[in-house]
C-alpha cells in the first residue's frame, strides 16, 4: 500500500471561516489540504450583495467568494473537491475519509461545515421544493420577476431576500410569526420603506398548496385568533433560520442543545487537535466577518498546536 500523506492540517469546508484559515494556515507555513464538496465561499454564494464586508460597501456574493478562493490559492493552498465521508480522531494523527475511498491524515483538523436551511416542516414543502418553494432568492428570485412572492421569517434572512425579490417581484409579502421582525434596524427601516413589501403578522403556514404546475399559494392560521386564511401566490421563499451541518462531527465533541459545536477562544473544541470554525461553531453573531475571524484564529492556534506536537511538548 502506498504510503499515505501526513499533513499538518485539514481544513473542512470552504466556506469563508475554512478559506481564511487556508490563508492563515498557508502563511504558517503548514502543510494543509481543504476540502470542499460543493463551491467554494459556501453560503456567500447564495447572497446577491453583501455590504457589510469591511473596506468594501457593496459586492456581490459571488464575487467574495471568488475572492476568497483565489486569494488562498495564491498562497498555494490545496483545494479538493469531494465529499467527506468521516472525520475519525485520533492520537497520533486524525483521519478524514473521503467518497473515493481516499484518505486523509493529520495532525490538526479544522471543521467549517456551516449550517443549512431550516424547513418548515409542512405538507406540501418538500414536494414543491424547486416548483415554487425555495430557500435561495439569488439562484430562484429571476424566475419570479413580475410575480407575487411570500416571504416566510422575521430574521435578517427574510428581510434582505424579501428587498431583493422585491426588486423583481411585483408583491412581496413576509409572513412572520410574531408582531415584531427579528432583523436589523436598518433592514427593518427598508423593508418599511419598499412599497411592494407587506407583512402578516402573527401568523405561521400550515400548508403548502399546489396544483399539477407546482407551488398556487399557503394555508395560514393566525396564532393569536386562531383564524385560518387561505394566501394564494407565485412563490414560496422561506428564511426561518438553519441548521448546523455537524454530521461529520466527531463522536464525543460537545455540542450545544442546537447541535452548534463548543469551542474556547481559541476556536478548540474538546478533542485535541480539532477545531470549530464558522456558522457550526456556537457564537453569538453568523456573518461573513465573524467567520473570517474564526479561520485566523483557528489556524493559528492550530499552527501553535502542530508546533508542539512535532516537538512533543
Ligand atoms: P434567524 O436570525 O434565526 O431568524 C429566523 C427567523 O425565522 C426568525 O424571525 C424566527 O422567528 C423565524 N422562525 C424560526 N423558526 C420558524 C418556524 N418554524 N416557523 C416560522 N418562523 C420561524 O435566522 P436568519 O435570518 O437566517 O439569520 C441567521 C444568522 O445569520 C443571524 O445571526 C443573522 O444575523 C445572520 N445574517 C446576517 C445577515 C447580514 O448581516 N447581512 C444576513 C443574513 C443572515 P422569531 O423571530 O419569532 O424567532
Amino acid at each position: 500500500m502506498a504510503d499515505i500523506a501526513l499533513y499538518d492540517l485539514i481544513i473542512v469546508g470552504g466556506g469563508p471561516a475554512g478559506l481564511t484559515a487556508g490563508i492563515y494556515a498557508m502563511r504558517a507555513a503548514l502543510k494543509t489540504v481543504l476540502v470542499e464538496k460543493g463551491v467554494a465561499g459556501g453560503q456567500v454564494n447564495n447572497t446577491e450583495i453583501v455590504e457589510n464586508w469591511p473596506g468594501l460597501e457593496s459586492i456581490t456574493g459571488a464575487e467574495l467568494a471568488a475572492n476568497f478562493l483565489r486569494h488562498a490559492s495564491s498562497y498555494g493552498l490545496l483545494v479538493k473537491t469531494r465529499e467527506i465521508v468521516a472525520v475519525e480522531p485520533g492520537l497520533h494523527y486524525h483521519t478524514v475519509r473521503l467518497d473515493n475511498g481516499e484518505e486523509l491524515r493529520a495532525h490538526a483538523v479544522i471543521l467549517g461545515m456551516g449550517g443549512s436551511p431550516r424547513k418548515l416542516g409542512v405538507a406540501g414543502e418538500d414536494e414543491n421544493y424547486g416548483k415554487g418553494v425555495s430557500y435561495c432568492a439569488t439562484c430562484d428570485g429571476f424566475f419570479f420577476r413580475n410575480k407575487e412572492v411570500i416571504v416566510v421569517g422575521g430574521g435578517d434572512s427574510a428581510t434582505e431576500e424579501a428587498l431583493y425579490l422585491a426588486k423583481l417581484a411585483t408583491r412581496v409579502t413576509i409572513v412572520h410569526r410574531r408582531d415584531a421582525l427579528r432583523a436589523s434596524m436598518i433592514l427593518q427601516q427598508r423593508v418599511q420603506a419598499q412599497p411592494k413589501i407587506n407583512i402578516i403578522w402573527n401568523s405561521v403556514v400550515t400548508t403548502i398548496r399546489s396544483d399539477q404546475n407546482g407551488f398556487t399559494g399557503v394555508a395560514l392560521r393566525d396564532v393569536v385568533t386562531g383564524q385560518q386564511r387561505e394566501l394564494s401566490a407565485d412563490g414560496i421563499f422561506i428564511f426561518i433560520g438553519f441548521l448546523p451541518n455537524n454530521q461529520l462531527v466527531p463522536a464525543g465533541t460537545v455540542m450545544n442543545a442546537n447541535g452548534f459545536v463548543a469551542s474556547n477562544a481559541k476556536c478548540e473544541t474538546n478533542m485535541p487537535g480539532i477545531f470549530v470554525v464558522g456558522d457550526l461553531r456556537e457564537k453569538y453573531a453568523r456573518q461573513i466577518v465573524t467567520a473570517a475571524g474564526d479561520g485566523c484564529t483557528a489556524a493559528l492556534a492550530a499552527a501553535h498546536y502542530v508546533e508542539n506536537k512535532k516537538m512533543g511538548v
